[in-house]
């Protein structure tokens, strides 16, 4: 059976980008909503296109479809042995119930929730020094990812700049969504999956060694 580990924690907690260094490093699948919303629209299918108009409003897809989105593409990977970070999924009790529901219909097995705590004080000011290269979309942190050259991309000399929706104001209407409905979410995954907390304030290698070590022995 599919097993799946529930990455989940605030907006800019480095959840992603530690999903991306565990499917690097071997042994685990990184299934981001981000990457299958996108994935869907670029397929230009049915479906695909109906997301697209949901996004294109600037309105958030019905809990319904993403569902049915994140089964689709659990069934894709080999059953046997295949070990998923789910990502971006659930956000809401709704989500959760549905999740758990799915699971006892015996195509995948929650294993857990991967929870990444980080302060409101440490998101905002990790998004005040968050720099985007324009060209290659790699991301630079001011105190603690610096760039070579002030203002440039070590990668491919593109323009670094800071992305709107990284501004103080959205970062905290963010930060409301995600306390207000996450913390329900969180006390109900509890009655039935393990919940496994890391500390998110830690350097990205700290994350990265307590992270290994959690999921060693699973
Ligand atoms: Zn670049």
């Amino acid at each position: 059976m599919i097993s799946v580990w529930l990455f989940m924690g605030p907006p800019g907690s480095g959840k992603g980008t530690q999903a991306k260094r565990l499917k690097e490093l071997g042994g685990f699948e990184h299934l981001s909503t981000g990457d299958v919303l996108r994935d869907e629209i670029q397929t230009q299918s049915e479906l695909g296109i109906t997301i697209k108009s949901i996004v294109d409003r600037g309105e958030l897809v019905p809990d319904g479809i993403m569902i049915d989105l994140i089964q689709k593409y659990l069934s894709n990977y080999p059953k046997e042995g295949t070990r998923i970070l789910l990502d971006g999924f659930p956000r809401t009790l709704s989500q959760g119930r549905a999740l758990l529901e799915r699971a006892s219909q015996g195509l995948f097995k929650i294993e857990g929730v991967i929870w990444f705590q980080v302060s409101e004080q440490v998101l905002i000011k990790r998004a005040a020094n968050r720099r985007i290269c324009q060209r290659c979309a790699a991301i630079y942190n001011l105190e603690s990812k610096p760039p070579r050259t002030e203002g440039i991309c070590d990668l491919c000399g593109g323009i670094l700049i800071q992305r709107g929706d990284d501004n103080p104001a959205v970062v905290a209407k963010r930060i409301g969504t995600y306390n207000s409905q996450t913390a329900p979410l969180l006390s109900f995954l509890r009655s039935y999956v393990r919940v496994l907390e890391v500390n998110g304030e830690q350097s990205e290698e700290m994350i990265f060694a307590a992270l290994l070590k959690a999921l060693k022995n699973e």
